[in-house]
């Protein structure tokens, strides 16, 4: 089984969902909750015209499109990997969302497990991803990615594995208002 970010997302919120639905088999309902929404209008021509002058803000020299990458853990489509005019690469992803003010986890979750994917793949650092936000007029944030965030990212990987290889019932999250409205609640032992 090779991992997505919607995997890592879902551990992450609490890795009793990773039990609930990989060792148990019972199907999450609010799956939808958790995918990460991808910007349907990517081939908008204004959004199209935009692109370029994005890129040159950002000064990337080179962009590779719709990347299917994967590595011994994960697998992710990276809408652009560029490369920037420091010789290091970045994900950039477009988000069919307005911008909110703040980073949603979930997104910088998805930018993580992408900067590894790109690390493995093409062998250059990944200090930062771009997230472009097409229904606030393409706004563009800049999310710094060091080391520690892809060593996030690794560790819930490998936990998910652990608890799914070893049927290991993992810690419930330390967030309990999670639980009010959670599909689990109700076979979940706290
Ligand atoms: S009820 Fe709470 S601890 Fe249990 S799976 Fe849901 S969010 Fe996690």
């Amino acid at each position: 089984m090779s991992l997505t970010p919607s995997h890592i997302i879902q551990y992450l919120y609490c890795p009793r969902f990773t039990y609930f639905e990989y060792v148990l088999g019972i199907p999450q309902f609010e799956e939808k909750d958790f995918k990460v929404k991808k910007g349907r209008e990517v081939h908008d021509n204004k959004l199209e015209q935009n692109k370029e002058y994005l890129r040159r803000r950002i000064g990337a020299v080179y962009k590779l499109q719709d990347q299917y990458l994967t590595n011994n853990s994960i697998r992710g489509q990276v809408d652009e990997v560029l490369t920037l005019n420091d010789g290091t690469m970045a994900p950039l992803d477009y988000k069919f969302a307005e911008y909110k003010d703040r980073i949603y986890e979930t997104y910088f979750t998805q930018l993580k497990c992408y900067a590894w994917l790109i690390r493995d793949n093409f062998g250059k650092e990944v200090e930062k991803g771009y997230l472009v936000y097409v229904r606030s007029n393409n706004k563009l944030i800049e999310v710094a990615l060091d080391k520690g965030a892809v060593e996030d990212v690794k560790k819930a990987a490998k936990e998910i594995y652990r608890i799914i290889g070893l049927n290991y019932y993992p810690k419930a999250t330390k967030y309990k208002a999670r639980c009010l409205n959670c599909t689990y609640r109700n076979i979940c032992v706290k």
